[in-house]
Order: C-alpha cells, then structure tokens, then sequence
C-alpha cells in the first residue's frame, strides 16, 4: 500500500467546511473514511517533457489556423469564435488554441505533460457507499479529490526538482477544460502518455476519465523563476503576467 499524505484541512475544503469546525465525532469518520481511501488507492502516473513552441494569434497563417482548428473540432465544445484568436500552442504533436495556457506557459520553451490516478478502487468505494451509507459516499469523494491533488502535488515536487537540476523553474500546472484550454484535448494526452497502458486511465464519450480520481496536466517549464506558490495562482498574491485566470 502506498500511503499518500492528504491533509485533513483540504478533505473540509472539499467538503465545503468553511469557518466550520467539525465535531470530534465527524474527524474520526473523515479520519476512517480516509484510510479505507488510502487502503484501496493505487496511485499511477506518467510524464514525459517536450519542446513548446508558441505562435501569436496575429502571426498564425492560414494553414496554421486550419490545423489547429481541426484539432480542436474533435472536441464536444469546438473552437470558440474567441478561441480563432487565440495563440497556437504546439507541443509533442498536440495544437492548441487558447489565450489563457498562453498567458501561464509564456517565455517557456518546454513543457511536462502529466497523468495520474489514484485507481479503480476509490471508485469502488463511492459506489458501494452510495447504496448504503450515502454521508460516507459524499465524505470518500471529498477525500478522493484531495487525495489526487495530493498525490499530483507529491508529482509536480518531483517534476520541480527535475526542472531545477536543469536550472529551470516551474509554472502552475494547467489542465484541460480549465479556462479555455479545451477539454477535447483529452484525447491528444490520451494519445501521447499512452494513458491507458502507462495509467490505466480511459476516456468516456464526454471525455470524462476513468477511474474518476484521475487528472492531466500540462506544466511550463522557464528558464527564469516566477516565484509560484504551490497551491496555484489563484492563492498567489505575485503580481505576475503568467496568472493562469
Ligand atoms: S500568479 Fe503566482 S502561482 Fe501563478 S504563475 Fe504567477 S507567480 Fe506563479
């Protein structure tokens, strides 16, 4: 069993606890909810680094705008008429229109792309409780979804320490479906981290993966530092021009 460490306070977060203390009684369920999560998680995760190259909206020719759209046209939500003037950002064979993976990936020249899960067996959990105990249901999604940002925490830290032997820094890792950085482009990180050999991750019609607790990511990587903070702009306080919203 490999044990993630998930902090307590994020598992209230989830389960919207704000400025609410829980009772002794309701710590020690979360508390046991959450080593039953740890007992059946099986974290996997896959990453590899590529060269980004990015092409200002005004400097996209034709033929670039084609390709690019006809990459985003796969998707449920196809290019948006704002999305055609977005920048094109091309990177391990993926084309992708969107101002604000721009904005947080300027200045780089390389990226990380990234896919994780904690496994099968949380899903498990959440549905048997949804038959029959529905508050622990509610309390296992809760602690599923701070568990994977905890394992992919613990990922990004490696992927840092990578990046700084190399002398380079990281931005806050974006995912697809966050702003306008398309969720069809599931399917390219499906395709490019082999996602259901190297994860056991699959895609479902509405691109929604499988198991549930799962994320992908892309991650800039600069030559210069931005003083990011770990839990992501929208903490951060840094006046910065990356800001990813
Ligand atoms: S706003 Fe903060 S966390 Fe976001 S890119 Fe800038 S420095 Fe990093």
């Amino acid at each position: 069993m490999t044990l993630i460490p998930t902090d307590l306070n994020e598992v209230y977060r989830y389960l919207g606890f704000h400025g609410i203390t829980p009772t002794p009684e309701m710590t020690g369920i979360i508390q046991e909810c959450l080593e039953k999560l740890q007992e059946v998680s099986a974290p996997r995760s896959f990453y590899l680094y590529t060269p980004l190259e990015i092409i200002p909206a005004g400097e996209v020719s034709t033929e670039e705008v084609s390709a690019g759209e006809a990459a985003e046209a796969s998707a449920p939500e196809a290019a948006s008429v704002e999305g055609a003037s977005a920048p094109l950002l091309r990177f391990a064979g993926m084309e992708v229109r969107s101002k604000g993976l721009a904005r947080n990936l300027a200045g780089c020249r390389e990226v990380c792309l990234l896919a994780a899960t904690i496994g099968p067996g949380v899903d498990l959990l959440i549905r048997r409780a949804q038959v029959s105990a529905m508050s622990r249901a509610v309390i296992y999604q809760a602690a599923g979804a701070a568990m994977i940002e905890a394992y992919v925490d613990g990922l990004n830290e490696q992927i840092r320490q990578e990046a700084h032997a190399r002398g380079l820094f990281l931005r806050p890792r974006f995912s697809p479906g966050y702003g306008d950085f398309s969720l069809g482009h599931q399917t390219d990180f499906a395709r490019v981290l082999e996602m259901q050999k190297t994860c056991g991750i699959t895609l479902g019609s509405s691109l929604l993966m499988t198991p549930s607790k799962s994320v992908t990511a892309v991650i800039g990587l600069s030559d210069h530092g931005t003083d990011c903070r770990e839990p992501g702009c929208e903490e951060c306080a840094h006046p910065c021009e990356y800001r990813r919203v």
